[in-house]
């Protein structure tokens, strides 16, 4: 099998001065998950080593420099979720700078979505970066919160969908929400089948953007269903996207990868941060516009 990664950094604005640092942020992402693929790891441990690099990266809305909510607080949700259909998902913590590596945890065991107290109880048990809630808050998040700035580059989640060696897919998913969210609100990054699907019989997929409007169409298995027939995973995002928008309002983005290796994304907020790497390519490609 053709190992391949794809990750994205959200559906959303990036105005130019944010360009580089999200294809930056994307590329070092691509580059862990990467690594661990060619060393023989699997498409969970890549999915979770990409994305811990996106949750450590200010420039995205996930742990640290995530969106505060109302109370002005950062409150995280993620999943991870293997084609062979297993799950792992925490939503509302806080507190925990990987929320990708508890979700990680959870997937062979029940229950396997934790949410606030719970969650975090279990990932300071079992051995979880844990850090003060205030330190997941970033200066800028903060200033705009403060100020009630208007803010264009917000809702995003990021995400990534892994293939490794041996044919497992993986895909997995995390995010600080939506800006100034009511305390407790959870979107669609912790739900199987609405931030994210994996079935190693036909592909992987990631969402990105407005919970509410993804949740009803179910996007991430929507998006995988397209792929039968062999469809290619650029059509099939197309046409996932194309359903949501003729069903509801909202932005949203979602990358595939299928059984055979080949990407595809689309989105239809005017930007989404992307990059993916696979055998065959010099290096990673990035980009913040299709
Ligand atoms: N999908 C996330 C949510 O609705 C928002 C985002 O894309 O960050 O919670």
């Amino acid at each position: 099998m053709t190992p391949t990664i794809i990750v994205h950094g959200g559906a959303k604005t990036i105005t130019d001065d944010k360009v580089a640092a999200n294809n930056a942020g994307c590329t070092a992402a691509v580059e862990a998950g990467w690594a661990v693929l060619i060393s023989g790891g699997t498409a969970a441990e890549a999915v979770e080593a990409a994305i811990r690099v996106l949750e450590a990266d200010q420039t995205f809305n996930a742990s640290l420099g995530a969106t505060l909510n109302s109370d002005g607080e950062v409150e995280l949700d993620a999943a991870i979720m293997e084609g062979s259909l297993s799950w792992g998902a925490v939503a509302a913590v806080q507190g925990i700078r990987h929320p990708i590596s508890i979700a990680r945890q959870i997937m062979d065991d029940k229950p396997r979505l934790l949410v606030a107290r719970g969650a975090e109880r279990f990932a300071a048990d079992n051995g979880a970066e844990m850090c003060k809630k205030e330190d997941l808050i970033a200066e800028e998040q903060l200033e705009q919160w403060k100020e009630d700035q208007k803010v264009i580059d917000r809702p995003n989640t990021v995400g990534c969908v892994a293939l490794d060696a041996s044919g497992i897919l993986a895909a997995g998913t995390s995010t600080g929400g939506t800006t100034k969210q009511q305390q407790g609100r959870v979107g669609d990054t912790a739900l199987v089948g609405c931030g994210l699907y994996a079935d190693n019989k036909i592909g992987g997929c990631s969402t990105t953007g407005d919970g509410e409007s993804i949740i009803p169409v179910v996007l991430a298995k929507t998006a995988i269903d397209f792929l039968s027939g062999d469809r290619h995973p650029d059509e099939a995002a197309q046409m996932a996207i194309d359903a949501l928008a003729s069903k509801v309002k909202g932005e949203a983005g979602c990358i595939l990868i299928d059984r055979q290796g080949r990407v595809g994304w689309a989105y239809n907020s005017s930007h989404m941060a992307c990059a993916y790497m696979t055998v065959g390519q010099d290096k990673v490609a990035a980009f913040t516009q299709k």
